[in-house]
């Protein structure tokens, strides 16, 4: 089923995510920090979300603006509600993704709707090329029926963006060419996937543990990999327990990026005008 990978890429870095909090007080990790904004173009952020404690939830992300690129929001376990200022909303739940291209400009929330038990997922930032970040927003909610997987005796791929064994993902990217899977491995199981040369790549490890070319990657760690010339993929092999992990990876943009919070732009001075044009009003 699965691509076969012949010079699999090493492990360059491993990085533990950095433990903060955002919005109304939700505690989280931030795994792509902004330090690694450069070596892991196109993507800005990801955050990790997990708790079983109502307070470390509850809050959620009243309302605020976006600029200049997509946010991508999968839910492990939980419900949460979005809405943004141009009246759309929806609801996300366990195994769903929301795709939303803030391009021009959205304001919106983002609120668990349940007042118990466990919230789990994560938000991936990828930034959009110059010429489209002020296009009109756009977004999508796909429920976990509508995440294609690729099912074997001893792997599950949920195929969130990009391509898997053969098998197109919910979403497709020109300009970025985003692979974005979770994968799930049963004990000292292995999974192969191709990835172009030039591509950023990167794991995170949510359950169980991996190898990957040598390397041993724990639970919430991000192993970044190498960028070696002639490779032609990367080989995940699991340890002892059942895991799961994000394999994620997509083609730079190689521009020049400027952030101010929820604003990604190419220059300074677009940054100051969408600021301005978030103060005048004309975001929404
Ligand atoms: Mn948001």
């Amino acid at each position: 089923m699965t691509t076969p990978v012949s010079q699999p890429r090493r492990v360059e870095r491993l990085v533990q995510g950095r433990a903060t909090s955002d919005g109304d007080g939700v505690k989280l990790t931030r795994v792509l920090t902004h330090e690694l904004q450069l070596r892991l173009d196109p993507f800005l952020m990801l955050d990790a979300f997990g708790s079983d404690e109502a307070a470390d939830y509850i809050g959620g992300f009243p309302s605020h603006p976006h600029r200049g690129f997509e946010t991508i929001t999968y839910m492990i376990a939980g419900r949460m509600r979005h809405k943004d200022s141009a009246g759309h909303e929806g609801l996300l739940e366990d195994g769903g993704v929301q795709w939303m291209t803030a391009g021009r400009g959205v304001i919106h929330s983002e609120l668990p709707e349940q007042e118990e038990g466990r919230m789990e997922g994560f938000q991936l930032w990828l930034n959009l090329p110059g010429r489209d970040k002020l296009c009109e927003p756009w977004y999508q909610d796909f429920p976990a029926s509508a995440i294609p997987e690729v099912v074997t005796e001893t792997a599950t791929v949920r195929v969130i963006a990009g391509e898997h064994a053969g098998v197109k993902g919910a979403m497709q990217r020109d300009a970025t060419q985003p692979l974005y899977l979770d994968v799930h491995l049963a004990p000292g199981a292995s999974l192969a996937q191709a990835l172009p040369e030039g591509h950023h790549a990167f794991v995170y490890v949510y359950r169980g543990s991996l190898g990957i070319a040598g390397t041993e990657v724990a639970r919430q760690r991000m192993a970044i990999l190498a960028q070696q010339a002639g490779s032609d993929g990367v080989v995940l092999q699991a340890g002892t327990e059942p895991t799961r992990a994000l394999l994620i990876a997509g083609r730079p943009l190689r521009e020049p990026i400027a952030q101010y919070g929820p604003f990604v732009m190419n220059t300074q001075q677009e940054i100051f005008q969408a600021v301005e044009d978030f103060r005048a009003g004309r975001l929404a």
